[in-house]
C-alpha cells in the first residue's frame, strides 16, 4: 500500500500495530456486535477517513459489519448516507476531520455507547484489562495507572505508546491520527 492510504484489508492489522486504545476499542465492539451507535460511528469513521481509508473502502467496511446485523438494505438505507456524508459527498459536502483527544476526552458517552476515551471513560479494571491485551504490564502499567488517577489522560496515552513502541514520544498524543502516523513513522520508516 501507498503512504497515507490504508485498505479495508489492512484494518484489523494496523490497528493491531497503530491504533490507539479509543479506536481499538469501537473497532473491537464493532467486529462482536457489527454495530456502533452514532457516537462511536462518528468517532471511529473519521479516524478512518483521517488515516486514509477512501470512501469506497469505508462504504465497504462498514457494510460488512452493519448487513450482519440490520441487512444489507437498511444498511443503504440509514447508514450509508452518513458515511458519504463524513467524505463531504453529502448535504453541505463539508469534508469533515477527526475528533482531537480534547474532543474525545469531554465527550460523555451513556449506556451502549463504546466512543470516548477509554483512559477518561473505562473503570479502573477495564482500562487495566484493556491495557494488558496491548501487551501492557509492570511498572509501565502502574505509570500509566498514576497518569489516569491524576487525570493526565493524553500523558497516560502517551506512555502506552512508549511503551508499546519502545521509543520516547516527546511531543505528547494529542490527536489519535497523530498516535497512527507516529507509530507507523516507527513502524514502516
Ligand atoms: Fe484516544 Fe486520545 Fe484517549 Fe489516546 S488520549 S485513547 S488517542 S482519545
Amino acid at each position: 500500500r501507498g503512504h497515507g492510504e490504508i485498505s479495508v484489508k489492512d484494518i484489523d492489522q494496523v490497528a493491531k500495530s497503530s491504533f490507539p486504545l479509543c479506536m481499538r476499542n469501537l473497532l473491537e465492539k464493532l467486529r462482536e456486535d457489527h454495530h456502533l451507535k452514532h457516537g462511536g460511528r462518528m468517532q471511529l469513521g473519521l479516524f478512518l477517513k483521517g488515516v486514509g481509508l477512501n470512501l469506497d473502502d469505508a462504504l465497504a467496511f462498514w457494510r460488512y459489519e452493519f448487513s450482519q446485523k440490520v441487512g444489507l438494505e437498511r444498511f443503504e438505507k440509514e447508514y450509508a448516507y452518513s458515511i458519504r456524508h463524513n467524505y463531504g459527498q453529502e448535504g453541505k459536502r463539508t469534508d469533515y476531520t477527526a475528533y482531537s483527544c480534547q474532543k474525545i476526552i469531554s465527550s460523555t458517552p451513556g449506556v451502549g455507547d463504546h466512543h470516548g476515551c477509554p483512559y477518561r471513560h473505562f473503570s479502573e479494571e477495564n482500562l487495566r484489562a484493556a491495557l494488558t491485551r496491548m501487551g501492557m504490564n509492570g511498572r509501565a502499567m502502574e505509570d500509566v495507572m498514576n497518569k489516569v488517577r491524576n487525570r493526565h489522560y493524553q500523558l497516560a496515552c502517551t506512555l502506552t505508546f512508549e511503551a508499546i513502541h519502545g521509543v520516547p514520544n516527546d511531543a505528547g498524543i494529542n490527536h489519535p491520527t497523530q498516535y497512527f502516523s507516529d507509530s507507523q513513522k516507527i513502524l514502516q520508516p
